[in-house]
């Protein structure tokens, strides 16, 4: 069953509905004040990706007590490590920016579709694109083509534009947010560890 304080608030604005996908406090801390002013938000938590599981508890427990500290709503999805490491299966070697990334999207932002059609939300949106690291354009087509899927309005965007990547930076050292120093799957951690300083 769904825990209290996991069930989104509703109805509490005239703005529409966004389910928004979220992956660590630093990343949403800029862009979900932006998309505040049009969209009533519900912050969602869903990343099998992020290796090992103290630094996904990490990660969720900042996200959620900053969006919990700014009165957002916040929702984590159980992560499904299993079938991530499936999806990702012999793509271990591939890069950042690569297909294994595509997958990754495509795990993650699949559920997000999932949890806006189960709860009656119409649009939906993720934050992935503030990093630099990340190619927006595939990100938008993963989520336009699941959102076609699904019946739901995907939010296309590039938000490290317009220093959008600087700002939500700017933003998380401001108020002494944990910054991770890598993407999140263990592939990247091996890469950042092994990177020269
Ligand atoms: S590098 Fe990041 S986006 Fe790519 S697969 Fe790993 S966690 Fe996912």
């Amino acid at each position: 069953m769904e825990k209290e304080e996991n069930r989104p608030v509703v109805g509490v604005t005239d703005r529409p509905r966004l389910l928004l996908h979220i992956c660590c406090a630093p990343c949403s801390a800029y862009m979900t004040k932006k998309l505040e002013m049009e969209y009533d938000l519900i912050l969602y938590f869903y990343n099998p990706n992020i290796h090992p599981a103290e630094e996904y508890i990490k990660r969720k427990e900042e996200a959620e007590t900053w969006a919990r500290r700014e009165g957002l709503c916040f929702m984590e999805e159980e992560p499904d490590v299993g079938e991530w490491f499936q999806k990702t299966s012999g793509l271990e070697g591939e890069p950042e920016r690569g297909a294994r990334c595509q997958v990754c999207f495509q795990a993650r932002l699949s559920r997000a579709a999932a949890k806006a059609v189960e709860l009656g939300i119409p649009y939906f949106g993720t934050v992935l694109s503030v990093s630099p690291h990340k190619d927006a354009a595939v990100i938008n087509r993963v989520g336009v083509r699941l959102g076609e899927d699904a019946g739901l309005d995907f939010i296309e965007a590039d938000f490290k534009k317009k220093d959008g990547f600087k700002l939500s930076m700017a933003k998380a050292k401001q108020t002494g947010m944990y910054r991770q120093d890598y993407c999140g799957c263990v592939h990247s951690m091996k890469r950042a560890r092994k990177a020269p300083a």
